[in-house]
């Protein structure tokens, strides 16, 4: 029985003020559940911010939403996964859709950041996911198989077995349009598959999450999908009563 995962994704929005409204209201509404995993990954600026406010509360984890592949030196603007391990961090995300497309990061770089991730002891969130005009042109198994094997060609099988895998179709992301819980699950039931031909039977505790505009009105249909183990949420997360809602989703299959 995989636990369930819910991962906040901030993206460039609150900052140090705003983050600290936010927790105190999160932290306020959102008692700890023993049977699901609570992941806020916050602008870098804000971890220690979040980690004050986290307190001793080991409920709730923190990732960083991005990593350079290098641990320390001359790359101006860039945070390592070593600085987001010793600011508090537990999760790094990688390859997030707007890293490959917006900053135009390569599978290479995603396997190298993932490797860094892991040199400095932060689990993985390994996004993968197709363009419209590749599900369009059927090739979605093809473009995420190939993000999650090579995203992962850097790491040891003891960190592909302790990783998280995020589906999220580009084409979904922040656009009001969402993949049906059918066409999560069978994309999730391939990348399993993948991950199953790397690792064997471990894939089966591997979480599997799903993002590409996840709000409170479609959270449960998405977590019931078989194969669905967890939600990846952007914009619904901004606001920390949504987001507490969205936390407290009935997470029963079938
Ligand atoms: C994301 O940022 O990973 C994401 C899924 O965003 P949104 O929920 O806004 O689509």
């Amino acid at each position: 029985m995989r636990r369930p995962v819910f991962i906040a994704n901030w993206k460039m929005n609150h900052g140090p003020t705003e983050a600290r409204a936010y927790m105190a209201a999160f932290t306020a509404r959102w008692t700890p559940h023993e049977d699901r995993t609570v992941i806020f990954c916050p602008p870098a600026i804000s971890i220690g911010v979040v980690m004050h406010a986290l307190g001793s509360r080991r409920d709730i984890a923190v990732g960083v939403q991005n990593v350079w592949t290098e641990d320390a030196g001359a790359f101006t603007g860039e945070t390592s996964a070593r600085m987001a391990a010793d600011a508090g961090a537990r999760y790094a995300l990688v390859g997030h859709s707007e890293r490959r497309h917006v900053f135009g990061e390569t599978v290479a770089e995603t396997a190298l950041k993932c490797a860094a991730a892991v040199r400095n002891g932060l689990t993985p969130i390994l996004c993968v996911g197709e363009l419209l005009a590749q599900r369009e042109a059927g090739t979605t198994n093809e473009i995420v198989l190939n993000q999650l094997r090579a995203g992962l060609a850097e790491v040891g099988n003891e960190s592909v077995a302790a990783a998280i895998i995020a589906y999220e179709p580009v084409w979904a992301i922040g656009t009001g349009k969402t993949a049906t819980p059918a066409d999560a699950s069978t994309v999730h039931a391939h990348l399993r598959g993948a991950l199953r031909e790397r690792i064997g039977d471990r894939a089966a505790a591997v979480p599997i999450v799903y993002g590409g505009s996840v709000n409170g009105g479609n959270a449960e249909s998405l977590l019931a999908a078989r194969d669905v183990d967890g939600l990846l949420v952007g914009g619904a997360c901004l606001d920390p009563a949504n987001w507490a809602t969205i936390c407290g989703t009935r997470a029963a299959k079938g």
